[in-house]
């Protein structure tokens, strides 16, 4: 029952082939049994999963289901969830109930979809290993000694093992699309503002954007169906008409203009890789599309630039885990400094710390000019970039990330080489496109991701071209061993 996608899920449970209920039990006792080895989660639902599966299966008996009704889902521990630990992979929220549900996880709660538990990240997103996380490590299934890649490691791991068909993550610079490649699944960033950050905890406002993770195209496109649309308690949030992501799959993509930028795939790419991905774009060839060469000049700029504009909202956003109003106090303070300094001192792991302190740093007095302005203006040369190149093309490929799986503890000591895993992720978040990534073959036995990026609101684009490439390869069926 476990290998089943989301859209068969769907189909079985309207069939009355099986229910909800026995499908929750059934991967629930698979979590109970295999997480240990992989610490994909962070809290699991039980009880609470059992009710909303029994819920829905009077739902699907009603003939009131969506096609989300009964579908086990997971949420990355980022977005609150009411009643429920939202630890955002930090010491500091260990001991947070969320109050509320955010947009997202009410949206999916209203059409049906039962929650397993949150997934586990890296503390507060920031991360490209999940090695950050309060936590602990998160394990790739397709080798255990490696990274599944962050910050939403959890997410991409857990469905990789098949410990569950779908999940949420976010997106501030590459936390849903790497993963997505380290774990051969895959993994959709929306356009910023398609989907509310109402209750997703704030990491870098105006980059962080959350979406769906599924083995498959299709099931994305389902995902985001629920996931998407304006929400008046997210400032950012655009108003704009949702499609059904579904109902044009099946567009035709001959003709489709593809863009390959020459800086994509330059000499940090990993050579298996780029072989990979070639072959990748040979598939969309064959079903008659157009490859053109394209230029990114500024791509070199985009990890610098993200590295100041992400710790500065980051200090501003992170001021408010204080000591005061909820989450990690020190014990015993001697008086207010001492609650704020020891409470924040402890209650953040040090990656945390240097992005807060990068971030004052480049906001302060005489610096904001030279560091933050100078950033901005570099995201504004990154996005003319992506203008132009889509006069021109229709969608933009290249590799996820340079890199298959590294190995556990690999980059822990050396900041700047894990920074550069983003490399080809990070534009997309500064000029606010949506982007993808499909599996697309191996290397060294490891998963390698194709990314693709859209223009803004073309999620259904990409889904198509995604879905399209899926009918003519099985690469997002393979298994990793030992999780069959
Ligand atoms: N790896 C990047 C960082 O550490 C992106 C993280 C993200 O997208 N949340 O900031």
């Amino acid at each position: 029952m476990h290998n089943k996608t989301i859209a068969e899920i769907s189909a079985g449970l309207k069939a009355g082939k099986f229910s909800s209920e026995e499908l929750t039990q059934d991967l629930l006792a698979r979590i109970d049994r295999i997480d240990g080895k992989l610490n994909s989660f962070v809290t699991v639902t039980a009880e609470q999963a059992q009710a909303a599966a029994r819920a829905a299966d009077e739902r699907i008996k009603a003939n009131k289901a969506t096609p989300l009704t009964g579908v086990p889902i997971a949420h990355k521990d980022i977005f609150c969830t009411e009643g429920v630990k939202t630890s955002c992979g930090s010491k500091m929220l260990d001991n947070f109930i969320a109050p509320y549900n955010a947009t997202v996880v009410e949206r999916m709660h209203a059409a049906g979809a039962v929650m397993l538990g949150k997934t586990n990240m890296d503390e507060f997103a920031m991360g490209s290993s999940n090695e950050t996380s309060f936590y602990g490590a998160v394990k790739n299934p397709w080798d255990l000694e490696r990274v599944p890649g962050g910050s939403s490691g959890g997410s991409a791991a857990a469905i990789a093992a098949r410990l569950v068909p779908g999940a949420t993550g976010t997106d501030t610079g590459g936390s849903i699309r790497q993963p997505a490649a380290l774990c051969g699944v895959t993994g959709l960033k929306p356009t910023y503002g398609r989907v509310s950050r109402y209750g997703m905890i704030a990491f870098a406002s105006s980059l962080d954007q959350g979406g769906p993770f599924a083995r498959t195209a299709e099931d994305c496109a389902l995902l985001l169906n629920a996931m998407s649309g304006f929400d008046g308690r997210d400032s950012t949030s655009i108003d704009k008409p949702v499609p059904d992501y579904t109902a044009t799959l099946k567009d035709s993509i001959a003709g489709l203009k593809i863009g390959l930028p020459k800086e994509y795939f330059s000499e940090g790419l990993d050579a298996g890789m780029a072989q990979a991905v070639e072959q990748a774009i040979d598939v969309y060839k064959s079903m008659g599309c157009e490859i053109k060469e394209i230029s990114l000049p500024n791509t070199h700029l985009s990890v610098p630039a993200y590295y100041v504009v992400a710790p500065a909202e980051c200090s501003s956003n992170l001021s408010r885990f204080d000591g005061v109003r909820y989450g990690y106090r020190c014990e015993n303070p001697s008086d207010l400094t001492d609650l704020y300094e020891r409470s924040r001192g402890e209650g953040f792991g040090s990656e945390v710390k240097r992005r807060i302190m990068i971030g004052t740093y480049a906001l302060s007095a005489g610096y904001y000019d030279a560091y933050y302005l100078k950033a901005q203006q570099i995201r504004r040369l990154i996005s003319d970039d992506f203008t132009q190149a889509f006069a021109d093309v229709d969608v933009i490929m290249g590799p996820t990330s340079p890199t298959t799986a590294f190995k556990l503890g690999e980059k822990t000591d050396d900041p700047v080489s894990m920074y550069l895993s983003d490399i080809y992720t990070i534009a997309a978040n500064l000029a606010g496109l949506p982007g993808m990534s499909i599996p697309a073959g191996f290397s060294n036995g490891l998963p390698v991701g194709l990314q693709l990026i859209g223009n803004y609101f073309d999620e259904g684009g990409l889904l198509a071209a995604a879905h399209q490439y899926q009918q003519q390869t099985d690469w997002h069926t393979h298994t990793p061993q030992g999780f069959a």
